[in-house]
């Protein structure tokens, strides 16, 4: 558990049995513990293939159960004389699966939505009944505008959140036309700037919002026209994954203020929206303080329920609906990528065992005893000397090399006692656990770093941590009663060298590889990488046209027949359906290499059987995913 961290990013969900497998408990409750391999065997069985997304539908129910309990607890033991909403915003994950769940558990506590871009808005439209608020955020033109007028006529509770004061112009010149009073809310340029990697989605400089003055315009506005009643909503965001909460605090505090003001001066504003950027732990950024989060969901429902409170009581104003926005809270660890591991390369070369080759110069006589040295040795000091010899020489080696005066058995020989003493140095300076380690201990780590290389996309799957470096964490999904021995990285199918994760979480502490245990070729090693549910799909890109993965929605539901259910199996993008969004259509391509193939028969190059077999070959292909397959040829 303490090697890859579970405890820390698992949030109660994820454990280890008995046979060394990674599990998931996904009610909060209850006891059903589900092994990930039996879901990845079941899966197999059933035509799914690898990289493979699994959704366990129940953990984003928890999640929602979880998030609101929490803000029912604050506002019990606060004496609140509010709600609390939450509110969904599905740009964090738009597959329907994700928002109906979310929705259906959400019912009990009257769970909304928010989009923030004409698609979103025609998703969620249908998705709601006549109770569930819909909020709108992000740039809207007339014809969502419009939309959302219509669909506040059909008695929908529709609220354009209004970013820019000519969106509350156009909004007005609308709802006139129809001689209707548009209900309405405002995202407010609050002076808290956020904290954590997004802190500019919030503050004087943040691309959304109304400053204060802008406000003030928007409500005279209203009052002149006596709509007043119109403005129903405040809401700030202050970006993802905001990591202080005192930030939070101070944030509540400002936009509580004005909701006073404003209420105090007539404008009964009823919903005070704390938009999203309620943060997960994934585990990571132990390193860097702008990226890991300081609270957790009591914390944050908390503070935000006595902020509004305190000042609430003081400005003599009635409490506001609380709103809050989180999205990365609620779906982040519902999903996880099975990725398998296709082969390792390793940088060093194996121990040779071989006599001195003949006629050696002198040089290989002193990395014969740097050699023995660093095997007699327990000492440092001497360890660090060998090794600092050992570099030397396999520079001396290579120059000799290109001058001619190594012959190929020498340097081979060189070569092979240049890593046996890298590795004998490296398992002592390991064993002596100095703090801080000699940079020479992490440069041999990083040199005896397997590549560890899996079936997947960095660019679709994680793009963030390509793109912010964000950790996500990454570990074995069996043989967890094993130690394992190697140190890797993982990289993936791309041509790309930024197509690694040079990131983990691992003994509660950030490093740049992973522990993982040896892989035999053509066995079955299975990684999972967590926590992926947020964002990462949806912003995934298609680099070298590896696109969408299989995935499968599980529940847990147990009876005779075992203890989850496959409820939906989604095939991922196949190799024609990728290359159709780049303009590549099957039939052209078929059409291009049957011409190719009867040429070369016509030609005599193959046989017309040959040819047949060739043709068939890529014609079935296209239908395939865009990933490798697994099995190895015997
Ligand atoms: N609300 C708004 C306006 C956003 O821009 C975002 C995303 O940054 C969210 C809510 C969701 O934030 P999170 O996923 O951090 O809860």
């Amino acid at each position: 558990h303490d090697l890859y961290a579970l405890d820390v990013w698992g949030d109660g969900f994820f454990s280890i049995n008995e046979q060394g497998h990674v599990c998931v408990k996904p009610i909060e409750g209850q006891d059903i513990t589900i092994d990930v391999n039996d879901v990845v065997a079941e899966a197999l069985d059933s035509g799914s293939s690898l990289p493979l997304i699994i959704r366990f539908q129940d953990i984003i129910s928890s999640r929602v159960r979880r998030l609101n309990r929490k803000f029912r607890d604050a506002i019990t033991e606060a004496g609140y004389e509010g709600q609390y909403r939450s509110i969904f915003p599905i740009k964090v994950n738009q597959l329907q699966e994700v928002v109906v769940e979310v929705m259906e558990t959400g019912r009990e506590y009257d769970i909304g939505i928010e989009c923030g871009s004409k698609a979103e808005l025609m998703a969620a439209l249908p998705l709601i009944g006549a109770d569930t608020l819909l909020l709108c955020n992000g740039v809207k033109d007339h014809v969502m505008l419009t939309m959302m007028l219509n669909a506040q006529q059909l008695g929908q509770q529709v609220i354009p959140i209004i970013e820019k004061y000519s969106e509350f112009e156009q909004l007005m010149i609308l709802a006139g036309q129809r001689d209707a009073a548009a209900r309405l809310g405002v995202r407010v340029k609050l002076n808290t700037r956020g904290a954590g990697r997004w802190y500019e989605s919030g503050g004087a400089r943040s691309k959304f919002g109304l400053t204060v003055p802008e406000l003030l315009r928007l409500v005279k506005t209203l009052e002149k026209a006596g709509q007043a009643g119109s403005l129903e909503l405040l809401h700030f965001h202050l970006g993802s994954q905001i990591s202080d909460i005192q930030v939070l605090r101070s944030a509540v505090k400002e936009i509580t203020q004005i909701y006073a003001d404003l209420v105090l001066r007539g404008v009964n504003v009823r919903f005070l929206d704390v938009g999203g950027g309620l943060g997960v732990n994934y585990g990571g950024d132990y390193d860097n303080p702008d990226s890991s989060i300081n609270y957790g969901l009591r914390e944050y429902a908390n503070v935000v329920v006595y902020a509004v409170q305190e000042i609430c009581e003081e400005r003599g104003v009635p409490v506001p609906t609380l709103l809050s926005e989180s999205g990365r809270a609620l779906t982040a660890h519902h999903s996880m990528l099975v990725i398998p591991v296709l082969g390792v390369h390793r940088p060093d070369s194996p121990p040779m065992n071989d006599e001195t080759p003949p006629d050696s110069p002198t040089l290989i006589s002193r990395i014969e005893t740097a050699y023995q040295e660093a095997c007699a040795t327990e000492v440092t000091g001497i360890l660090l000397e060998c090794y600092h010899d050992a570099r030397e020489i396999r520079e001396e080696a290579d120059q000799l090399m290109r001058l001619g005066y190594l012959t190929l058995d020498q340097l081979a020989h060189t070569d092979s006692l240049y890593w046996s003493i890298c590795r004998e140095v490296l398992r002592k300076l390991s064993d002596a656990q100095l703090t801080p380690p000699p940079t020479e201990q992490l440069e041999l780590e990083e040199q005896l770093t397997d590549l560890y290389l899996c079936d997947f996309s960095v660019f679709h799957s994680i793009i963030d941590h390509w793109a912010i470096q964000q950790v996500f964490p990454v570990m074995p999904l069996h043989r967890l009663n094993e130690k394992p021995e190697r140190r890797a990285q993982v990289v993936d199918l791309t041509c790309d060298s930024d197509g690694k994760i040079d990131q983990y979480v691992c003994g509660h502490a950030n490093t740049s590889w992973l522990p993982l245990h040896k892989h035999n070729h053509g066995e079955a090693y299975h990684l999972g990488i967590f926590l992926v549910g947020a964002y990462q799909e949806i912003l995934g890109d298609a680099h070298n046209l590896l696109g969408r993965v299989d995935e499968v929605h599980v529940y847990a539901r147990e009876d005779e027949s075992g203890n989850f259910w496959i409820e939906e199996t989604l095939k991922g993008l196949s190799v024609k359906e990728m290359l159709s969004q780049v303009q590549y259509f099957p039939n052209d391509l078929d059409r291009r290499m049957t011409e190719l193939v009867r040429k070369q028969i016509n030609a005599g190059v193959i046989k017309a059987a040959e040819g047949s077999r060739i043709l068939n070959n890529y014609t079935r292909r296209l239908e395939e995913s865009t990933y490798c397959t697994t099995e190895v040829v015997r």
